[in-house]
This record gives C-alpha cells, structure tokens and sequence, in this order.
C-alpha cells in the first residue's frame, strides 16, 4: 500500500475534472467527490494539477506529537486564555453595537483571534488527533453530560490510536 494517500476538499473543488483526468488509477470520482483509497497509489499528479488547491496528499501514519517543555506549555496556555479573554470582550462589543462598521471590524477581530488561538492551542500539544493530548480532550468530551452527539467522538477514539 502506497505510504500517502489523496484527500480532497469538497469546499474548495470547483468540479473542473483535471483529476479525473490525471490520475493514472481512476481513483478520483468528481461525481461523488470521493478518492478512492483503495485505488490510490499516491502518486500526488491530482494534487499537483488541481489548480484550486483541493486535493491534499495525507500520509497514513502520522508522526508522534512533538514534545515541548513545561515552561513552554504554561506560557502557550496563557496566551490562549489572554485571547479567550479577548474574545469574550469582542462578542460583548459586537452584541451592543449598531454601527455597520464597527461590527464588521469587530468580526474580523474575532475572526483573527480565533485562529490565533487554535494556533496556540496545536502548537500547546493539540496538533495532531492521536496524541494523547487529543484523546484525553475526547475522552472528556465524551463523557461530559451534554446533549453533545457522541458518535463521531466514538469513531474517532476508535481509529485514532494514541502513538506519543
Ligand atoms: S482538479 Fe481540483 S478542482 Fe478540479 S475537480 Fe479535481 S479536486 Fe476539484
Ligand atoms: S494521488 Fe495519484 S493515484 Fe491517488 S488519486 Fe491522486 S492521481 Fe490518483
């Protein structure tokens, strides 16, 4: 079995079959939007020729969670909480103001921060699905008592062997 395979962004596809006509196996199907994993010999010709940047080549197996030093961690995790904090304070601002203008840069703030803060939050330890990091975060998800679907949590702990 091929050591990558080929992912496809159905968001970002534009449907316009150079894939289809690229790929050596017939892997890609832009009916369904699928990629067929079994077929695919992860040569990468889709992702190098979709001219929308759809199609990702993903290894099979991930590397192990990179390791960081506490000191590193507990400033990370202040930063994301300073962020967290920022946010609360811009949704207030969005929630009590009329000003067209105002919300739209309220929103792009808000925007902003949170991607900064799920930066900070993969670059604390959270980077990759089968850290233990993560598992300990779906673990906890699953058993907060919530009316939070469960399922997909359960499939993820399922496939998603820890390997740090
Ligand atoms: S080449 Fe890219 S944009 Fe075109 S159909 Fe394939 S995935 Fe979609
Ligand atoms: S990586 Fe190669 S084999 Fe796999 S879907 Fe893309 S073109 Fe086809």
């Amino acid at each position: 079995m091929a050591d990558m395979h080929a992912y496809r962004d159905l968001k970002l596809c534009t449907k316009d079959c150079l894939c289809l006509f690229v790929c050596p196996v017939g892997a890609t199907d832009t009916e369904t939007g699928q990629i067929d994993f079994e077929k695919c010999i992860g040569c990468g010709a889709c992702s190098r020729a979709c001219p929308a940047h759809a199609i990702t080549m993903l290894p099979n197996t991930m590397p192990a969670q990179q390791k960081k030093k506490k000191e590193v961690i507990d400033s990370l995790f202040k930063v994301a909480r300073s962020k967290i904090e920022e946010l609360r304070t811009l949704n207030y601002l969005l929630e009590n103001t009329n000003d067209d203008k105002e919300k739209l840069l309220l929103k792009a703030l808000i925007h902003s921060n949170k991607v900064m803060v799920e930066d900070i939050m993969r670059e604390a330890g959270y980077m990759l699905p089968q850290s233990t990091n993560s598992n300990k975060f779906l673990n906890y998800l699953l058993n907060k008592e919530d009316d939070l679907d469960k399922t997909i949590i359960n499939k993820l702990l399922e496939k998603l062997e820890v390997n740090d």
